[in-house]
């Protein structure tokens, strides 16, 4: 998606450990109208796919999930990261955290995760796949069923995509870089 790649060479900053910051118009400011464009392109790329509800993973999932959950007419459940005391039928588990390097525990309410339940996964971004390799511990033990998975950018050299392709997941990502290394970006497959 072009659009997207020049965004993040404009306003899009290397970290040092290969963290791409898009604070600007994804992680912290959003820009709605790109977060739009970037929903009609997941729409698009999962056309023909029955799907009865988009999953994200709180917080910076949400957007791009609520747009596309909208553009799909279904619900968009996400992922907490706290648990609510009035949570009912919890289930959970835990994900290892690309960006802070560390553990935490992310849990869905049953009542809105069910068995038979045909579920798309769209997120910010895919690195080493945790995330995405959570989401699918949910899916499972719901009785759900993973549609695919779809990541507005994928930096390609964290292995993410084949993690979840050897588990027969179907992902879509809008951008893919394949290195940050020197602070450069690098868009490739
Ligand atoms: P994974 O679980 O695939 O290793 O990492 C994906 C999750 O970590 C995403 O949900 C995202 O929030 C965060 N993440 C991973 N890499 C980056 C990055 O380079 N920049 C930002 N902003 N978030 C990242």
């Amino acid at each position: 998606m072009d659009k997207l790649k020049d965004r993040i060479l404009h306003d899009g900053k290397c970290l040092p450990g290969g963290v791409l910051k898009v604070d600007g118009f994804i992680n912290h400011q959003m820009d709605p109208q790109l977060m739009m464009e970037m929903a009609q392109e997941i729409v698009c790329r999962f056309d023909g796919v029955s799907i009865d509800k988009v999953i994200t993973i709180e917080a910076s999932g949400i957007a791009p999930a609520v747009m596309t959950g909208y553009l799909l007419g279904v619900p968009v459940l996400f992922a907490k990261k706290s648990v609510p005391r009035t949570m009912d039928g919890m289930l959970s588990t835990s994900v290892f955290s690309f960006t802070k390097q560390h553990a935490y525990d992310i849990t869905v309410s049953g009542e809105y995760l069910c068995r038979g339940d045909r579920v798309l996964f769209v997120d910010d971004f895919l690195a080493c796949g945790n995330a995405a390799l959570g989401i699918m511990d949910l899916v499972d033990k719901a009785g759900a069923v993973l549609c695919g998975m779809a990541f507005l950018i994928e930096k390609s050299f964290q292995g993410g995509r084949s993690v979840l392709h050897s588990k027969g997941v179907r992902v879509e990502s809008l951008v893919r870089i394949s290195s940050l290394d020197d602070c450069r970006i690098e868009f490739g497959q």
